[in-house]
């Protein structure tokens, strides 16, 4: 159940509404939004939600079946929108590209795919600072320099910024120059940097897990909102499976069930998806097709010599036909 508050509900009405809810047995966690406040509560029982609807100081009141509660679409119909600031929002309307490399590398690498961007009209870039790696042995990402440098060369342009955020204490000197904090999959369950994200009021895009099931990326969401951040954006990046013709598989029946079970955006991730370049544009393109609202790929000036995931990285030209082949479509198929 959600018992959403009206905005300036009197410590008297909220006093009865917690007695009532006493009297049922009801136990809640308070959640303060920036859009509102709620009461969450998983039912144990059944009871008759139109003497919690009743109550002075209750807004709405809903009963839902989902294990998560405020990122289901049982709830709040209307989808999610992520407002990133002038004038760049993730919504239905358009079909957003994110694009960047996998790893930042040097100066003159993000100048050439800043460049890149803005000749495609791109406003959000990807590039990851701190990287998961397989093998310790492995390039790790810049940290906080190779974030800074990030920063100038993007905010000189007016492009946003996505990149991983893989510990709690990497949040707050992260904060000042992050649009979107990427949790990524082998971090979609670890609660604690979920629930720090949830504190803080920047959007938050959430991989799905490597093994991970459609429920638990959700529940995952549910962590986030729950501890107050309700700019969440869902990823599809595919799942390990028994095929091993190509690097993931990606899920694409899980764009559409995603979008029929919350009401967040769905992102789709057809690089890390197939891992295998020359497909990746298909893939990003049957995203669009399934009902995504938004896709991340990775492109670099010599995907030969990136420092990580080259061999799914798209060069300038594959990203600008990409580009190119999805303005010419995008209005058929969203
Ligand atoms: C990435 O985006 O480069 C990344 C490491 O992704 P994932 O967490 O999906 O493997
Ligand atoms: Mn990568």
């Amino acid at each position: 159940m959600i018992i959403q508050l009206i905005p300036c509900i009197s410590p008297a009405q909220e006093q009865e509404l917690n007695k009532l809810l006493d009297s049922l047995q009801i136990k809640v966690m308070k959640v303060s939004a920036a859009s509102a406040t709620y009461l969450v509560a998983v039912l144990k029982q059944e009871i008759d939600i139109r003497k919690v609807g009743e109550l002075s100081g209750v807004a709405d009141v809903h009963r839902l079946t989902d294990p998560y509660k405020l990122v289901s679409h049982q709830w709040k119909v209307d989808p999610t929108e992520i407002d990133l600031g002038d004038g760049v929002v993730i919504n239905r309307k358009d079909f957003t590209i994110m694009a960047g490399p996998c790893s930042i590398e040097s100066e003159a690498q993000i100048e050439q795919v800043v460049a890149n961007l803005v000749k495609n009209n791109i406003k959000i870039m990807r590039g990851g600072v701190y990287k998961p790696r397989s093998s310790p042995y492995a390039f790790r990402g810049l940290g906080m320099n190779g974030l800074k440098m990030f920063y100038k060369a993007c905010h000189a342009q007016g492009i946003k910024i996505i990149t991983e955020v893989m510990q709690v204490s990497q949040i707050e000197p992260m904060y000042d120059y992050v649009d979107i904090y990427q949790v990524g999959a082998r971090n979609t369950q670890n609660f604690n940097l979920l629930d720090a994200l949830g504190k803080t009021d920047k959007p938050v895009m959430i991989k799905r897990g490597i093994s991970g099931t459609i429920d638990e990326l959700l529940q995952s969401a549910e962590y986030v909102f729950s501890a107050g951040n309700e700019k969440i954006l869902l990823c599809e990046r595919g799942i390990r499976s028994f095929e091993h013709a190509y690097r993931n598989t990606f899920d694409i029946n899980a764009i559409p069930i995603l979008k029929e079970k919350s009401h967040l955006p769905v992102v789709a991730d057809a690089s890390h998806g197939i891992g295998l370049r020359k497909h990746v544009p298909k893939i990003v393109l049957a995203g669009l097709a399934a009902g995504a609202d938004a896709t991340i790929v990775e492109m670099h000036p010599e995907p030969e010599k990136a420092l990580s995931d080259g061999q799914q990285t798209l060069n300038f030209s594959e990203f600008d036909k990409l580009v190119a082949k999805i303005n010419s479509i995008k209005e058929i198929l969203m």
